[in-house]
C-alpha cells in the first residue's frame, strides 16, 4: 500500500562497459559511469536511467538501489577473447571490444548447474546456451566467463530472432551501395528484419518455425538448421577454447522449450560422446539433465532466473 514497503530495488542495467565487472549499489557517481555508457548501449541503458530515476523520484534517497549489469559476468574474458583485430586505438581511445551479453542468466545457470552436478564450479567448465529471441553462448572456466557469442553489441554470433548475427562488413556495405539505404537503415535491417525471422521469411517464434517445417517450408526448415549449425559450432569452439567441456546447458526461451531443438543441437554432440535421454528431454519447466547417466558430457536445461540473481544481488549489497 505504500512505498515504504520497499526496502531496495535491484535494477537491470545493460551495459557497464569496462567499468563494471559486478553488480554496484547505485550513488551519483554510479549514476555518472551509466551515462558515459550510453554510447555503448544508445537503447537500452537511457530506459535503464529513466526507470532508476523514475524509482528515487517516488522512493527518495533512502531506498538504497542496485545496478545489475548483462556485461559484468563477462569482465573475466582474456584480452585474446575480447579484442577485435581492429587498430588497437579504438580499443584504447573509444572502448571498442566485445563485451556479452545475457550475463547474468549464464551467472545464474552456470552456477544452478553446478549445484545439480554436486561439484565446485571452481572445478568445472560450462557452456552456457542461452537461446530465446536474442540467443548468445558462453564458455565458463571454474566459474569464469572465458568468451561469449554476442560482442560489442548483442547484434552478433548466432543468428537470432530478428538479428543476423555475425556478418562479414562487407555485406553491409554492397547493400548499403547498391539499394542506397543509410547506416540506420541497414542497421534496422540487420536487429529487426534478419535472423531466423529474414532468411525464413514466416516468423522470428521457433514454433511458427517448427510447425512451417513440418508442413514442409524448406526456408523455415533451413532457418532452423542454420541456427542448430550455428549453436553446435560456437560451442565447438568453445570446447576448444577450453580444452573440455563437463556440461552443456540449454536456458531461455528455445532452450527451456524446443526439445527438437535440443535434440537437433545434441546430433552434433557425438564427439564429445553426447548421449541424449528422449524422456528427460521431453520435460518442460524444470532444472533437469537431459543426457543419459553414462553420456561423457552432461546436457541441462535450467530455466534461467535473472530475476533471482537481481535480488539476491540487491539483498546481498543492502541487507
Ligand atoms: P525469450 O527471449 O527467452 O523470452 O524467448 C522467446 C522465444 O522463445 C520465442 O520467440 C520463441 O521463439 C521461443 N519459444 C517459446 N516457447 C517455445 C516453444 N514451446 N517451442 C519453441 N520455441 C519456443
Amino acid at each position: 500500500t505504500s512505498m515504504k514497503e520497499i526496502d531496495a530495488v535491484g535494477h537491470r542495467v545493460v551495459h557497464g562497459g569496462e567499468k563494471f565487472a559486478c553488480s554496484v549499489k547505485i550513488d551519483d557517481a554510479v549514476m555518472t559511469a551509466l551515462e558515459e555508457c550510453t554510447p555503448f548501449a544508445p537503447l537500452h541503458n537511457p530506459a535503464n536511467i529513466t526507470g532508476i530515476n523514475a524509482c528515487r523520484a517516488v522512493m527518495g534517497d533512502d531506498v538504497p538501489m542496485v545496478a545489475v549489469f548483462d556485461t559484468a559476468f563477462h569482465q573475466t574474458m582474456p584480452g585474446k577473447a575480447y579484442m577485435y583485430a581492429i587498430p588497437y586505438e579504438y580499443y584504447q581511445n573509444d572502448g571498442i571490444r566485445r563485451y556479452g551479453f545475457h550475463g547474468t542468466s549464464h551467472r545464474y545457470v552456470s552456477a544452478r548447474c553446478a549445484e545439480l552436478m554436486g561439484k565446485p564450479i571452481e572445478e568445472l567448465k560450462l557452456i552456457s546456451c542461452h537461446m530465446g529471441n536474442g540467443s548468445s553462448i558462453c564458455a565458463i572456466d571454474g566459474g569464469k566467463c572465458v568468451d561469449t557469442s554476442m560482442g560489442f553489441t548483442p547484434l552478433v554470433g548466432l543468428p537470432m530472432g530478428t538479428r543476423c548475427g555475425d556478418l562479414d562488413a562487407g555485406v553491409i556495405q554492397f547493400i548499403m551501395n547498391k539499394y542506397g539505404i543509410s547506416i540506420d537503415e541497414m542497421l534496422n535491417i540487420l536487429n529487426k528484419k534478419s535472423g531466423v525471422l529474414g532468411v525464413s521469411g514466416v516468423s522470428s517464434d521457433f514454433r511458427d518455425l517448427d510447425s512451417a517445417a513440418a508442413d514442409g517450408n524448406d526456408r523455415a526448415q533451413l532457418a532452423l538448421d542454420m541456427f542448430h549449425y550455428w549453436v553446435a559450432k560456437v560451442v565447438g569452439s568453445y570446447v576448444a577454447a577450453m580444452n573440455g567441456v563437463d556440461a552443456i546447458i540449454f536456458t531461455a526461451g528455445v532452450g527451456e522449450n524446443s526439445k527438437s531443438s535440443r535434440a537437433a543441437i545434441a546430433e552434433y554432440f557425438g564427439y564429445l560422446g553426447v548421449k541424449i535421454d528422449e524422456a528427460a528431454n521431453s520435460k518442460r519447466g524444470e532444472d533437469i539433465m537431459i543426457s543419459t547417466p553414462d553420456s561423457k558430457v552432461k546436457v541441462f536445461v535450467i530455466p534461467t532466473n535473472e530475476e533471482l540473481v537481481i535480488a539476491r544481488d540487491t539483498k546481498a549489497i543492502c541487507g
